[in-house]
């Protein structure tokens, strides 16, 4: 009897032992396992699947579309607000802007009642010859004024290039009538650009979204803030801070219309931002033709285009056609003769 309760006393201490140690090294797993399984177990068979999906989806998606989303909207930076016609790359600090120069998004040239003789080209904004746009844009200590030099200051996002207020006379191009109905008209080298702050692009990107990038990396926004408020205190280049002490600048109904300059650090040379893209020009520039008032413009063929003017109440038409790196341009007058140019740069 002894021996047996002995051995039992033994085997007794044994399994308390071994049990105190399995207690005593459980909590830990106990602590942080257990109380999922047995909340999965209860809530599983009945509600937990179907609340959680339900009450997910009803409160935050059928809401609105893509405006005022606060949690999944990436933060809009140059990367991610240019129009689907541009092609845009970002390599560390720098956005790639790529472009044929070109709205996809309105007409050309129509509305415009002081004509230079010039037509709207493709551009090759590509490669080597790309928009730069800074990603992390910041303030300089010697901001630059657009009154006088920085004749290419911005890029809409749909790719086409702004230039400042003036033209190349130095007169304001709006005020001139030099503008098509989008703010736009084409240069020297033919090549189209805007002179004031293309506001339609908010119809299509939304009041929230910039309409442009400044060459120095700051948005441009449209004539309200991002949410609908009115925009108040700009300094003379059109930009300001905002709640966070972000700087971002503003279009204008008035000179300068668009950023008024350049407060962000740019790399600043003979007028102008370097690096920067050339228009390249295929034939001479044309003079002002006064009285000259664009009416109609259509592209006619996938690199086939027709402009038609005015002067002195006869209407003249111009047509010309970007093939294999050749452009032919055909000149019809009010009584229907023709006058063909070709070139090839
Ligand atoms: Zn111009
Ligand atoms: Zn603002």
């Amino acid at each position: 009897m002894k021996k047996v309760s002995i051995i039992a006393l033994v085997l007794l201490l044994l399994v308390a032992c071994s049990g105190a140690d399995e207690v005593a090294s459980r909590p830990t797993e106990v602590a942080t396992s257990a109380p999922s399984p047995t909340e999965a177990v209860i809530t599983d068979p009945t509600a937990a699947p179907t609340a959680s999906e339900s009450d997910a989806t009803p409160v935050e998606m059928p809401v609105e579309e893509g405006t005022d989303s606060t949690e999944t909207v990436p933060p809009i930076t140059a990367c991610n607000a240019f129009l689907d016609n541009t092609t845009i790359h970002c390599e560390a600090d720098t956005a790639f802007v790529e472009s044929d120069g070109l709205p996809t998004t309105h007409d050309m040239m129509v509305g415009i009642v002081s004509w230079q003789q010039q037509v709207p080209l493709p551009q090759a904004y590509t490669g080597d010859n790309a928009w730069q746009i800074p990603l992390a844009p910041e303030l300089s200590d010697n901001p630059i004024s657009g009154a006088n030099d920085l004749f290419r200051g911005a890029i809409a996002v749909n790719g086409v290039p702004i230039f400042n207020a003036l033209n190349n006379r130095g007169d304001d191009a709006y005020l001139a009538g030099e503008l098509d109905q989008w703010g736009g008209h084409s240069g020297r080298g033919d090549d189209y650009h805007y002179h004031i702050a293309p506001t339609h692009l908010q119809d299509i990107v939304g009041i929230d979204q910039p309409i442009a990038y400044a060459l120095d990396g700051f948005p441009i926004y449209g004539l309200t803030e991002p949410d609908g408020s009115p925009v108040v205190g700009l300094d003379e280049y059109n930009g300001h801070f905002d709640d966070d002490g972000n700087y971002h600048y503003h279009a204008t109904e008035t000179y300068p219309y668009i950023n008024g300059g350049l407060r962000g650090v740019v790399d600043y040379q003979n007028g102008q931002v370097e690096p920067q893209p050339q228009a390249l020009p295929v034939r001479p520039a044309g003079e002002p033709l006064p009285g000259a008032e664009v009416t109609a413009f259509s592209q006619t063929g996938s690199n086939a285009y027709s402009l038609q003017y005015t002067l002195n109440n006869e209407t003249y038409t111009v047509n010309y056609t970007v093939e294999n790196e050749t452009y032919t341009f055909e000149f019809i007058d009010p009584a229907g003769n023709s006058t063909v140019e070709t070139y090839t740069p």
